[in-house]
């Protein structure tokens, strides 16, 4: 049986944690904001260290996606979902029927999708007890969305701050082809760039060899190469007062989530004349993908269209930041604020 107790946190709109003894997790769903509308972001499966830094971890995520939901300007605020366990031991069907039990108790003030450690697969078990569940239809892996707002996003930077029109001959150094990273390497070739890669997993770097011509350097030698724009697109936290100073390039533009270790880091970048693309607004791809299937039907088209506009959105960025002197992380997280917090939307 799940258990439900409602928690108090500053700054957060409702927190909730759910309980199960039986099947053996603890979960909290966090809603950060729900002005621009109901509240999306995926459902982290984690075996954290101790509760308390499950509860750091869902009140972080959601804030996030408020963040970028609105920077995104989509008819959506922040929200996120932990869940505490060991998913060696848990039966996964029953946990993830309990956590479409826990969803559908908000009425659909959250909607979930899935995130790491859950898949299409678990959302579409949740999706037995609740309707507010997102990418188990016919949106699809969200993926080459994010690939290809990251891809616009560089294309901003580049005209800003190169003061070039195309990508032709530039050289992107990519940390991470998985998923996101391995599909910009393909789209930035077709742009005739010259691709510099790492990855930790062999096999991974090995598949994309198979499709283009790349560099092969290790993990270390990624931060030191001279190349145009570093994408980090693998974890977060690899740009902090270690990493910046051995950059070697103009632009950072990439796909992972919270890249900068600390705020001030996106400071660090400034005064080393590297053009920073704040994570958020370039890999919202995914989620305006998904948001493309919300009581709508879903357009590959339209995606594609709103995906484009990432573009746009970095260059009023970057320009706003030049202007103020600013660290362009530091203005990403003022516009964004501005939209949800004086939000009016069209009923
Ligand atoms: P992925 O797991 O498919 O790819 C990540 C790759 O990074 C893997 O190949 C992994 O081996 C590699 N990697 C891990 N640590 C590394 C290191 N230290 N050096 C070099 N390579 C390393 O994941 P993904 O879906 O491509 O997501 C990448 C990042 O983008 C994540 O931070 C994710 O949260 C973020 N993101 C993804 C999406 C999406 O649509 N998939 C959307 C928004 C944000």
């Amino acid at each position: 049986m799940n258990i439900y107790t409602e928690m108090s946190i500053n700054g957060y709109e409702k927190v909730v944690r759910c309980d199960n003894i039986e099947i053996g997790f603890i979960a909290w769903i966090a809603i950060h904001n729900s002005c621009r509308g109901p509240a999306l972001g995926g459902c982290r499966v984690w075996h954290y260290a101790n509760e308390e830094e499950a509860l750091t971890d869902v009140l972080r995520l959601s804030k996030g996606m408020t963040y970028k939901n609105s920077l995104a300007k989509l008819p959506l605020g922040g929200g996120k979902s932990v869940v505490h366990t060991d998913l060696k031991t848990i039966n996964r069907e029953a946990l993830f029927e309990h956590i479409g039990l826990f969803v559908e108790s908000l009425g659909g003030l959250y909607i979930t999708a899935e995130d790491v450690n859950s898949t299409v697969e678990d959302m579409a078990i949740a999706k037995r007890k609740t309707s507010h569940v997102a990418t188990v239809g016919s949106s699809g892996n969200p993926s080459p969305f994010t690939a290809y707002g990251v891809y616009c996003a560089i294309k901003a930077a580049v005209k800003h701050k190169l003061r070039k029109q195309s990508l032709d001959g530039l050289t992107v150094a990519i940390q991470g082809v998985g998923e996101t990273g391995g599909r910009l390497a393909r789209l930035l070739k077709k742009d005739n760039c010259r691709i510099i890669a790492a990855d930790i997993n062999e096999d991974n770097i090995k598949r994309l060899q198979k499709k283009i011509a790349l560099t092969r350097v290790n993990e270390e030698q990624i931060y030191e190469m001279q190349c145009d724009v570093f994408s980090p697109c693998a974890l977060g936290g690899t740009l902090n007062e270690l990493t910046i100073p051995r950059l070697n390039c103009s632009i950072v533009a990439g796909s992972a989530n919270n890249q900068l270790l600390k705020e001030s880091d996106g400071d660090l970048l400034l005064r080393q004349n590297i053009l920073y693309i704040p994570d958020y607004a370039a890999n919202a791809g995914g989620v305006i993908n998904i948001s493309c299937e919300l009581g709508q039907k879903y357009s590959q088209k339209k995606a594609m269209r709103l995906t484009a506009g990432i573009e746009q959105t970095v260059l009023e960025i970057i320009q706003q930041a030049d202007k103020l002197l600013l660290p362009t992380n530091m203005v990403a997280n003022k516009i964004a604020e501005n939209l949800f917090k004086n939000v009016k939307l069209a009923a």
